[in-house]
C-alpha cells in the first residue's frame, strides 16, 4: 500500500527519498530496487495535485519510491505549469503534462 498522505513539495525535493545516483538497495528495509512507477501526490497552496507514472526505482520488499534527480526537475516544472489551476484536485501523468 502507498502512503497517500500528500507531500509539500518544498519538503519533498529535499528528502532523502529524492536522489542524484541510483539507489541499489533500500535506506528503510535494504531490499532491492527495481524500475518502475509510482504516483505521488503534492500538496502545494491547499490544493491537491496528484502526479501519475512519475519514473521511479521502487523496493522490491517494502515498496517505498525513490526519485532521481532529473526527475524531481521535471516534477517541479509540472507543479510550477499547474499553478494557474483553479480545481481544488488535479490528477496529471507525468509523461503529458
Ligand atoms: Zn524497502
Amino acid at each position: 500500500m502507498q502512503d497517500l498522505t500528500p507531500f509539500i513539495f518544498e519538503r519533498w525535493k529535499n528528502d532523502w527519498k529524492t536522489r542524484k545516483n541510483k539507489v541499489k538497495r533500500c535506506p528503510l528495509c535494504g531490499g532491492e530496487m527495481h524500475d518502475g512507477m509510482t504516483t505521488i501526490p503534492f500538496l502545494i497552496s491547499e490544493k491537491v495535485v496528484v502526479i501519475k507514472d512519475v519514473p521511479a526505482e521502487i523496493c522490491s520488499d517494502c515498496g517505498e519510491a525513490y526519485m532521481k534527480s532529473s526527475v524531481v526537475d521535471k516534477v517541479e516544472s509540472v507543479l510550477d505549469k499547474l499553478d494557474e489551476l483553479r480545481s481544488e484536485m488535479s490528477v496529471v501523468h507525468y509523461e503529458v503534462a
